[in-house]
């Protein structure tokens, strides 16, 4: 008897492997292997697992699949976690058969036949491919070798996700770098403008050489001043975003009115922005529980960004309850956020390119507003359509999820 893989299979075998080979993604390329091999090897389920997590005892289904008459296995991969266990740590195929049944009625559900083999990179166990046939047929030597072949060839899909994983970290180290060295360059440029305009003003005014009329010295002082809440602005965001990171902002949670917050948070902004239309559409809402101090930031914000990037814009606002939240909606009409650049824009230290030229600003606002939200457990997004404004969305809940004492507390986990 010839235990040789007959050549119009390998040929079958070698062009589903060219298809697969052509996939995208490791995954894809495993779908399209598992869902064609079915046609050259019978099999009932196939389950495959990576022994990665093996240090912690847990093995991680890559794949798992009941296409026959097992179909109820289909839920969980359970059924393989055994041998799997028992492949890997032997490096070697394991082939297991059922035991004879005397008895008449036995159902082939409760006659497995299982091919278990190892996923190997060199002398490295990367997992485990499990193969089950109900009541038979029995895995020939032939079929043993093919599926030898195929699970050589699982194994290499193996690789190509963990090079897949390793690549994205890289991308994703890189892109933090990146957002890094810019933050560096914004935050040396904000620091030093205000500094200047502050050295050169102060020392105008100090030369013994020139006497400044009282108009002139009231400028100067004007700038001095303005320049100064500058500074003190960005030192404030430095040390929040700081503390958001490490989790250790203090929050004071207590019951307030978000439609009174949002109706002083008006009268602060035309005090330094009288020309500024606001439109309101606020009804009073319930309390919810939350720290005032912090939510007034995040109004601020909103503010100062509409003024910077949406200059001579009307700013339309309004406020309802929706189900046990309340939802805030802060609209602009300025030049909006590419879509690509939307959920990019309340990550730390981001900013979009191009957007800014003639705008001071380091990429921290829209991150504290984001965390001081969440850390509310609330949800903060932006809806623009480029050109046609930017509306950022804030929900907060009226009732915490959990019972939360009233007073301080730090920034939860979520941050
Ligand atoms: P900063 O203003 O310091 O740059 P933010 O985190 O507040 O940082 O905003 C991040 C980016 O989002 C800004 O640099 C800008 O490109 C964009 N942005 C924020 N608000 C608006 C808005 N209302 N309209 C258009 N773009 C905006």
């Amino acid at each position: 008897m010839s235990h040789g893989v007959d050549l119009t299979t390998l040929n079958a075998l070698l062009s589903l492997f060219r298809k697969a080979s052509t996939q995208a993604s490791w995954r894809s390329a495993l779908e399209v292997l598992m869902v064609e091999l079915r046609s050259f090897f019978i099999f009932d389920n196939i389950a495959i697992y990576s022994s990665s997590e093996a240090e912690s005892g847990a093995l991680e289904v890559i794949y798992a699949r009941a296409l026959g008459r097992g179909k109820s296995a289909e839920a969980d991969a359970a059924w393989g976690e055994r041998v799997a266990g028992e492949v890997i740590a032997n490096a070697q195929i394991l082939l297991q058969i059922p035991p004879r049944s005397n008895l008449p009625n036995t159902g082939r559900l409760e006659l497995p036949y299982t091919l278990g083999l190892p996923l190997l990179s060199g002398a490295r166990v990367l997992g485990a491919m499990i193969f089950i046939r109900f009541g038979g047929p029995p895995f020939e030597a032939d079929q043993i070798h093919l599926a030898a072949l195929i699970s050589a060839w699982a194994s290499c899909l193996l690789e190509r996700r963990s090079w897949e994983e390793t690549y994205r970290q890289l991308n994703e180290v890189q892109y933090r770098i990146r957002l890094q060295d810019d933050f560096l360059a914004t935050v040396s440029h904000e620091l030093r403008t205000p500094l200047g305009f502050i050295k050169g003003y102060s020392t105008t005014l100090l030369r013994q050489d020139t006497k400044w009329d009282e108009a002139t010295q009231r400028e100067f002082l004007t700038v001095i001043d303005e320049e100064t809440d500058r500074l003190a602005q960005l030192i404030d965001d430095l040390l929040e975003s700081a503390r958001l990171q490490s989790k250790t902002l203090n929050f004071k949670f207590q019951p307030m009115r978000v439609d009174a917050l949002i109706r002083d948070a008006v009268i602060r902004f035309h005090q330094r922005h009288p020309e500024v239309v606001v439109r309101l559409d606020i009804s009073p809402l319930p309390p919810i529980l939350g720290d005032t101090i912090h939510l007034m930031r995040v109004l601020e914000n909103l503010f100062s960004n509409a003024v910077k990037y949406a200059p001579g814009s009307d700013i339309e606002i309004s406020v309802e309850q929706r189900g046990n939240m309340v939802h805030v909606r802060f609209s602009d009409h300025g030049p909006g956020i590419p879509p690509e650049h939307q959920a990019m824009i309340f990550e730390r230290f981001y900013r979009v390119p191009g957007s800014h030229a003639s705008s001071t600003g380091t990429g921290l606002g829209l991150y504290i507003c984001k965390q001081i939200v969440t850390a509310h457990r609330g949800k903060m997004w932006v809806e623009s359509e480029p050109g046609h404004g930017a509306t950022f969305h804030i929900q907060l809940p009226l009732q915490p999820d959990e019972p939360r004492e009233k007073g301080d507390a730090l920034c939860p986990s979520v941050c």
